[in-house]
């Protein structure tokens, strides 16, 4: 009897030991388990990282070509797909540097409150605000939507027609918009813009608009 539960002491001794082991085991496993989340971790923080800069790299790339298109990126089409997109007028003046003739443009004496875009690329270029009436038949502004150094316009030396004058072009897209004078003291710039109505189109500004309706229709009460 002693020898069997001395035996006994030895059996639960081995399952002790057996249980502890594989305690021990699975504990090791579990450190083991425990360990690799943070090697798996930094392999997705990697792969997130990779994946990261493998979209930003993307994503500075189209930041870029965004920055590029707000900065430098140009509206560069042939001259037949100009032909196509434009109003003969539109390419005799913007393509050609033509000049609509005084009087005749759409917008020489609008008076209407909006912005005006290029014809061309949908640039932004001049605002009413600075719209006066230079009585010259022409559009005129004093100056460009963001004022004088307004990197959408270019300005070029023109020689033509005997004459020395400063066109004004788009620099989005290379239209030709009109000239600038210096010979309007009555405007905050002195300057007058002076820009053929084919170039340009007016976006209404709808905050005026729409107040305009409203006071215009009584019978919506
Ligand atoms: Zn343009």
């Amino acid at each position: 009897m002693p020898w069997l539960r001395s035996s006994a002491v030895v059996a639960a001794g081995l399952a002790t030991f057996v249980v502890a082991g594989a305690w021990y085991v699975s504990a090791k496993l579990r450190d083991g388990s425990d360990d690799r989340p943070p090697l798996v971790a930094p392999q997705k923080e990697q792969s997130m990282k990779s994946d990261t800069p493998g979209q930003s790299p993307e994503k500075q790339n189209s930041d870029k070509q965004n920055s590029e298109k707000q900065a430098s990126d140009k509206v560069v089409k042939t001259d037949e797909e100009w032909r196509k997109t434009l109003t003969e007028m539109q390419y005799y003046v913007m393509r050609q540097k033509g000049t609509e003739r005084a009087f005749t443009g759409e917008y020489w004496d609008t008076k209407t409150p909006g912005t005006y875009h290029c014809a061309g690329c949908g640039e932004p270029l001049f605002t009413s605000e600075a719209k006066f009436d230079s009585h010259c038949g022409w559009p005129s502004f004093y100056q460009p939507i963001d004022g004088l150094k307004d990197k959408r316009i270019e300005e070029h030396a023109d020689r033509s027609h005997f004459m020395v004058r400063t066109e004004v072009t788009c620099r989005k897209c290379g239209a030709h918009l009109g000239h600038i004078f210096d010979d309007s003291p009555q405007t905050p710039t002195g300057m007058r813009y002076c820009i053929n109505s084919a170039s340009i189109k007016l976006v209404e500004k709808p905050g005026d608009a729409k107040p305009a309706e409203s006071a215009a229709g009584p019978e919506k009460k």
